[in-house]
């Protein structure tokens, strides 16, 4: 039983529209799929979220689809809420919380755009110091779902994205290690949801989910819920690497993982 809540359409950045992915889904039988477009983000004219106009195109069209394969797939309206978008006072059925950019005054870096643009930010404000940085994202991600209160938070460690390409981070640091655990030792206790996001791993950025699993094993020891995502913008990756990935949260010890359910967000168990 597959479910993905995860995934972009050419309404934003993705590259399939909203039915060609329906389409996929049922061909690939996943019982639940959940469309999260990019929230508006004007400060960056370079970010494909979706202007007001295309949001009103999208919901419509997932709407349209949730009615027409209502017998076939249950299918979601959902956003990607970037922590620096404007609240946009409307209906989602769930949204995912993600941190893309940090903001420093009216200036803003994007963290998983490119792998120099991340670097540029780094020596910039960091003085070349990525822990600081670290540091400034999970205070954010705090922010972010304190303030936004999403249903689930996004791509826990993007800014490991260009990390086996660049070396920027050693993620053995105990200092990084104490940064990173503290922040999701906090978003537990909160109650947070967190993705198990493959998308990293589906674009070959990463060779592990976000977040790693050192700290998969971490939220397992804290009994963290997860959900696994794609973060698909292709249809043929919709289920990319999901069994797999059942089988880590399984090797991990994790007794049980989150799904998109008859009724929202369920436990399944994986024993
Ligand atoms: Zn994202
Ligand atoms: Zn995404």
């Amino acid at each position: 039983m597959i479910s993905n809540i995860h995934t972009h359409s050419i309404y934003c950045d993705g590259r399939d529209t909203p039915e060609a992915m329906v389409q996929t889904a049922l061909a690939k039988g996943l019982t639940a799929l959940g469309f999260s477009g990019h929230s508006y983000a004007p400060f960056d004219p370079s970010f494909i979220g979706m202007s007001p106009q295309a949001t009103a195109d999208y919901r419509k069209e997932v709407l349209h689809l949730k009615e027409k394969y209502a017998d076939q797939i249950r299918i979601y309206l959902g956003l990607e809420q970037d922590l620096f978008s404007e609240e946009d006072g409307l209906d989602w059925e769930y949204k995912i919380g993600s941190v893309h950019y940090l903001r420093h005054g009216d200036a803003y870096y994007p963290i998983d755009s490119k792998a120099h643009i991340l670097q540029e930010m780094i020596d910039t404000w960091f003085d070349g110091h990525v822990l600081p940085m670290v540091e400034e994202y999970c205070a954010d991600i705090l922010y972010m779902y304190d303030t936004r209160k999403p249903d689930v938070i996004g791509h826990f460690d993007l800014y490991k994205k260009f990390n086996d390409k660049l070396h920027y981070l050693d993620e053995n640091d105990p200092r990084y290690l104490s940064i990173v655990q503290d922040t999701l030792h906090t978003l537990v206790h909160k109650g947070a949801l967190l993705e198990v996001n493959l998308g990293g791993m589906a674009k070959e950025y990463t060779h592990e989910p976000y977040p790693s699993a050192a700290l998969l094993s971490f939220l397992q020891k804290e009994k963290a819920r997860l959900i696994i995502t794609t973060d698909c913008h292709h249809a043929p990756l919709l289920d990319y690497h999901y069994n797999e990935t059942v089988g880590l949260l399984r090797q991990l010890g994790f007794p049980s993982m989150v799904v998109m359910g008859q009724n929202g967000f369920e436990e399944v168990p994986l024993a």
